[in-house]
């Protein structure tokens, strides 16, 4: 705090716990916690276990929040450290006897009278650079400086104003009249006009003079591009150009684009957008501002007086009165000379939009069309952006919010290994909560991550900046990693933020509706009144970001308000899957009806996200699910809001006139499939096994099918087909295959894929020419159909560990009683493998500290089974269905720990029961719940003896009891 040489408030050694106790007595706890794992700083998780010194860390238990301190070797600095962070946190004055207005507003005199002094004329702050420039000021005003530049400037008066009223917090200007009234009790200073001081004795002459030649002079005078925001919603945003006399101080200079006489008329608001941003909105100082200090100085015959101007306020954050002018100018931390740097049309919509969680994502992404803030966040691998934790950060900080407050609880959980329970995963009791703002280097708990034993919970808070409760999110879900609570209540919280400020048709109902759906609890009236400027508030002001209705525009074939997807290129084979990485690239045209204007507005040469999260606009994902990589595809949408619009446009200059002109006009979008990633869990075998996890399975599957002289094969959870096809590259002995999925994005490919196969397969040495039907059923594996029944085989591989656990049993009791095929086998991930899955240095797998030994494969997955838990669910399985059961698996070897990477169980049918098994269910019901999804056949003609010739395939729904025929 030093360097000004302005004593503060008495300071007389307080620390921190002295200003805690003061506040709030016994209410205060103070718990120490030895920590044995010195955790390095900075690395959570990353804890190498040592014998170390045992230091201490110290949690403060307050009323309304805890913090923990770091770690420390004495317990008394883990205290201290714990209640500095408490009075930060606060944002209480350190001092032991609170200050009081009077101290504070003594203070402010000093303060004040310090920046008039001899000293502070060559400070380096960026204020200093405007008491020089105001000494270049004509007449009267040289030497005078607006008091709206303290308010913004001077950190250390904002810290008082603290004290003598926190309301100013809110109302930033409201300030000035402290300044005032502090330059009025000064006995050096003069306060002129109503918003200008100066002293009342001149600089030392050498001084000035010294000051006066440092700056360059000889500058020539710069054009810097500003707009002009009008108040009347009515009048468009335009260009405007400052002259920047080097001569001249620049205040003046905006003064006078805003109708005003000189400085002392400006007011400045905060910073816009970026963190590092000097972009500010001038104005005219308003009346309401000075009513206070016009009790002591009764001059208001000059003041402007004006209506809120909603845009402004809305990008400020603040309000703002009259016509405002938003430029990037003004003075920086030691340099001499003025910044400046123009602001375009474009980056004013870009801050527009960016004050919306979904336009901060298109604007952070480069990608203003094509992206949306996902819906999901499923693992940090995936996740392509800013996260959601940083946006809600930047968000608070965008909108003058209090940061956001996460309170991370710990739960250890204990498995539960008995043999046939349902639950494996039981939680104990909290164990542990701890409470961290954003930025805070008090991570939960650094030495406990990683602990295989525990979930995380992960609730925020989010509230005004005088701590008026916004928004709390308390999902239900627990974590694997803590970092993955923080961003998916994060993306809750940015979710309901987006829908409302966006506020397409929502009621006060719909809103609970999705609070609901998001875990989140709202107070309506505060955020009411934090939002006041938010364009849903403001009726007249529309921003719109999403891209509404299809027109009926030229190429719109269907009648049902979609555009057409024209879909151009070979079929490679290789397609998107939920949950895989797509890299695509996209250009956005405007386009007229009649084609006679064609603007180009984005060309997005990558961009890369997980399929299924939500993270590209309904149209491209829905044209992506049916594309294959390499291909493109052509669509239109409906115009999105002129913002969007304006935000992308390369040249907005153009594009402004054309969408102001009445011309029925519409987006043209042109994509392609780059590439397609696959999951963790695949990639993960496939960097690891050679040949691939999934080819093993296959070959595995292939070999006892091939030893048991098998015709028929059922696959249950077949998903896009990948064992239907592989299995057809081999020769084997079967004759009808059929699959069952409940994906209809996944059977779809399984159907292109093996009609395509099937239909070539008619050559004679064609591997799988003894195929003489296949079919594919929509359907839940854990309902019976009977059409499924007494198959030779069946195969379920990797798919009971995406059902929760007592589905997956469920689907073991049906399978094994009522389909009862001869032999059955399921696969599925040994958890215990994990492990070393995970040691390997990956391709693409970041370096995430917190990506430890406990996270499954796959986000999709319910549970991953230890070798026991597997073996002991299969085992009673088998013993209830008169079934016997063989483990194995692939990938490592099963002789040494941790065995299989895929462990697979191997049921056979005890020949005892078989007749009697299988005849007692052929008198059952028919029962076919299953959707026939496609279905081929080869037909063998009576004299079977062009079988190649001779076939015919069929898209319809047959019955597969017309299998009369067997030929070979
Ligand atoms: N067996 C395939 C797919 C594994 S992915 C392979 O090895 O490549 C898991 C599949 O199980 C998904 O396609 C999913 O849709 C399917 N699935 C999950 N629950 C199901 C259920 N109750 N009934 C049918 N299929 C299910
Ligand atoms: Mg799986």
């Amino acid at each position: 705090m030093g360097g000004t040489g302005v004593p503060l408030v008495k300071k007389p050694n307080v620390t921190p716990k002295a200003v805690i106790h003061e506040k709030f007595g016994g209410k205060a706890s103070y718990t120490i916690e030895e920590v044995h794992e010195a955790a390095p700083n900075g690395c959570p998780g990353l804890a190498i276990p040592q014998k170390g010194p045992c230091l201490y860390r110290c949690h403060l238990q307050l009323p309304d929040f805890s913090v923990i301190s770091e770690t420390f070797r004495k317990k008394k600095d883990a205290e201290q450290c714990a209640a500095q962070m408490a009075v930060q946190k606060l944002g209480v004055y350190p001092s032991a006897n609170s200050p009081t207005t009077e101290d504070a507003s003594n203070e402010l005199v000093s303060r004040i009278e310090y920046l008039f002094s001899d000293e502070f004329l060559t400070s380096e702050s960026p204020l200093g650079g405007h008491f020089r420039a105001a000494l270049r000021r004509n007449d009267n005003l040289c030497g005078a400086v607006p008091v709206s530049v303290f308010a913004v400037y001077d950190g250390k008066i904002n810290s008082l104003w603290k004290v003598i009223d926190p309301k100013v917090e809110i109302n930033h200007c409201s300030a000035l009249s402290f300044i005032l009234r502090a330059a009025v009790r000064s006995p050096s200073l003069v306060q002129e006009g109503s918003l200008l001081v100066r002293r009342k004795s001149p600089y030392p002459s050498e001084l000035v003079d010294s000051v006066l030649m440092d700056q360059s002079s000889d500058r020539e005078t710069a054009f810097v591009n500003a707009l002009y925001i009008p108040c009347d919603l009515r009048d468009d945003v335009k260009e405007v150009t400052l002259s920047i006399c080097p001569s001249r101080y620049y205040l003046d200079i905006v003064a006078e684009k805003l109708g005003q006489t000189d400085a002392s008329k400006v007011l400045i608001s905060r910073p816009i957008g970026k963190a590092s941003s000097e972009i500010r909105l001038h104005f005219s100082a308003s009346h309401d501002y000075l009513a206070e200090s016009l009790v002591s100085t009764p001059k208001n015959g000059d003041l402007v007086e004006g209506p809120v101007n909603v845009r402004a306020s809305f990008l400020a954050s603040q309000e703002v009165y009259g016509a405002a002018v938003l430029a990037s100018i003004g003075y920086k931390w030691k340099s001499k000379d003025l910044f400046f740097e123009d602001v375009s049309m474009q980056s004013y919509y870009r801050m527009l939009i960016g004050k919306i969680p979904s336009g901060a994502y298109k604007v952070s992404r480069e990608a203003i069309f094509g992206a949306e803030l996902p819906t999901s966040f499923t693992t940090k691998n995936n996740w392509r952006g800013s996260f959601p934790r940083e946006m809600l950060s930047s968000f608070c900080r965008q909108h003058r919010l209090s940061e956001p407050v996460f309170k991370m609880s710990r739960l250890p959980l204990k498995e539960n290994t008995d043999a046939g329970s349902q639950k494996q995963l039981k939680v104990t009791k909290s164990a542990l909560e701890v409470e961290h703002t954003n930025g805070d280097t008090n991570v939960v708990d650094n030495d406990t991550i990683g602990d295989s034993e525990s979930l995380f919970r992960c609730e925020v808070k989010v509230s005004s900046r005088l701590l008026d409760l916004l928004i709390q999110c308390s999902p239900k879900e627990l974590y694997k990693k803590h970092s993955d609570g923080f961003q998916d209540s994060s993306l809750k919280v940015l979710s309901f933020l987006n829908a409302y400020l966006l506020g397409k048709d929502m009621s006060e109902e719909k809103f609970n509706s999705l609070a609901e759906a998001l875990d989140i609890q709202f107070e309506y009236p505060n955020l009411l009144k934090e939002f006041k400027f938010s364009p849903s508030v403001n009726r007249d002001w529309k921003v719109r970001f999403e891209g509404g209705t299809i027109p009926n525009i030229g190429d719109s074939t269907k009648g049902n308000g979609d555009s057409a997807i024209h879909i151009e290129g070979p079929e490679s084979g290789v397609f998107p899957s939920s949950g895989c990485l797509a890299s695509t690239k996209y250009t956005v045209c405007l386009v007229s009806v009649d084609k006679s204007i064609n603007e180009l507005l984005e060309s997005v040469d990558e961009f890369e996200f997980e399929m299924g999260s939500g993270a590209i606009i309904p149209h491209a994902e829905a044209a992506l699910s049916q594309m294959y990589v390499d291909q493109s595809a052509r669509f239109s949408v409906n115009l999105p809001g002129p913002e969007l619009l304006m935000a992308a446009a390369r040249d907005p200059k153009r594009v402004f006139p054309l969408i102001n002109s009445g011309t029925c006009l519409y987006l043209e979008f042109c994509l392609s499939l780059l590439g397609v990633t696959e999951p963790l869990e695949e990639r993960m075998e496939q960097a690891f096994f050679n040949p691939p996890l999934s080819k093993q399975r296959v070959e595995y599957a292939v070999q006892h099918i091939r030893d048991s002289g098998a015709t028929s094969l059922v696959d249950f959870g077949c998903g896009s087909g990948s064992l239907l096809d592989s299995l057809l590259n081999f020769s084997t002995s079967l004759r009808r295959i059929a699959g069952v999925d409940i994906s209809l994005k996944g059977l779809a490919r399984a159907a292109k894929i093996l009609h395509t196969k099937l239909n070539k397969s008619i050559d004679a040495d064609s591997p799988c020419s003894s195929i003489e039907s296949a079919i594919l059923y929509d359907g839940s594996i854990t309902e019976f159909d009977s059409r499924l029944q007494g198959f030779d085989i069946g195969t379920c591989l990797e798919v009971i560990e995406h059902m929760e656990e007592d589905q997956a049993t469920s689907f073991g009791n049906i399978v094994l009683k009522s389909f009862c095929p001869k032999i059955l086998i399921i696969s599925t991930p040994n958890y215990e493998y994990n492990v070393i899955l995970q040691k390997s240095n990956l391709p693409d797998q970041e370096d995430d500290p917190d990506e430890k030994a406990c996270r499954f494969r796959n986000h999709d997955h319910k549970f991953e089974w230890t070798r026991e838990q597997f073996s002991s669910w299969a085992f009673q399985l088998a013993n209830s269905h008169d079934y016997t059961v063989e483990f194995s698996g692939v990938g490592g070897s099963g002789d040494c720990e941790p065995g299989f990477a895929s462990q697979i169980a191997v049921f056979r049918r005890k020949p005892a029961q078989n007749s009697n098994g299988l005849d007692s269910h052929n008198q059952e019901l028919v029962h076919c719940p299953y959707n026939t999804i496609w279905e081929w056949s080869a037909v063998i003609p009576p004299d079977h003896e062009t079988l190649s010739s001779l076939y015919r395939h069929r898209d319809g729904i047959v019955d597969l009891s017309d299998e009369a025929r067997t030929g070979t």
